[in-house]
């Protein structure tokens, strides 16, 4: 867009999507970019599902993250959580700046999590506006609970499954299945849907895995990423919708 084009497109839309990924490592299959490419993607798909009536604008993907925990495999670039923090305020500030009041962080990396909870909650205090944060695999948890048959972790069957039906670049010869067994198996669970008691803490991916996979990427299809990618763009969709009535 030309910057005429967003002075236009705030006289009819106040809403904006900020696309958030990172660049890490992802197993031997998937590329380093491949958050930021799922994040962007699903938020374009939802975007142009609702481009006529809730007309909302995409920020460019914030392509770094908070990877520290991936830092033993090659090509991984990682924030300081405080760096991501800032920039994330920054981005949000600079739209609210020109108009926004409704910004919608779509997130695909879960190493950023407790950042974006920092970043949305200043940006909510500092500046008044609506700022909501979607990690796309929540948004469909139930239907991946029902698609995967394999641990949801990193570089796994249902990441790798979403990425095939969105067209990322996947080399399917080069998927393996790693589920490693933490030293405390009966707290620290590798599963994101674990249910309590559970121990959290910072994890180091290389001590945990040899590949960088966590989870059974050898089990992905198109067809299984198709089901979640819908579930996630189409509840997305219907989110922007419900946003844009709300005052
Ligand atoms: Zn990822």
């Amino acid at each position: 867009m030309t910057w005429p084009e967003v002075e236009d497109r705030l006289k009819e839309s106040d809403i904006a999507i900020i696309p958030v990924g990172s660049t890490e490592q992802h197993g031997p299959a998937l590329p380093l970019n491949n958050d930021a490419f799922t994040a962007y993607t699903l938020a374009k798909m939802a975007a142009d599902q609702v481009k006529e009536e809730v007309k909302p604008v995409i920020t460019p993907p914030v392509s770094f993250g908070v990877s520290e925990h991936h830092m033993g495999f090659p090509g991984t670039i990682t924030l300081r959580p405080e760096t991501f923090t800032s920039i994330i305020i920054d981005v949000c500030k600079s739209l609210v700046h020109h108009g926004f009041k409704k910004i919608v962080i779509v997130n695909g990396h879960g190493g950023n999590d407790a950042a974006l909870s920092i970043a949305t909650a200043k940006v909510k205090e500092e500046t008044g506006v609506f700022i909501a944060l979607v990690n796309w695999w929540t948004l469909a948890g139930d239907v991946i609970q029902k698609v995967a048959e394999s641990p949801l972790f990193h570089a796994c069957e249902t990441e790798t499954s979403v990425a095939l039906a969105i067209g990322q670049n996947v080399n399917m010869d080069k998927t393996v299945k790693e589920i490693p067994q933490t030293a405390m198996p009966n707290f620290l669970k590798c599963d994101l849907f674990a249910k309590p008691p559970v121990v959290e803490t910072p994890i180091d991916m290389k001590t945990l895995t040899k590949s960088g996979v966590v989870g059974d990427a050898t089990r992905a299809s198109a067809e299984k990423g198709k089901q979640i990618v819908d579930a996630v763009v189409n509840r997305l969709a219907e989110f922007l919708r419900e946003l844009k009535s709300l005052k």
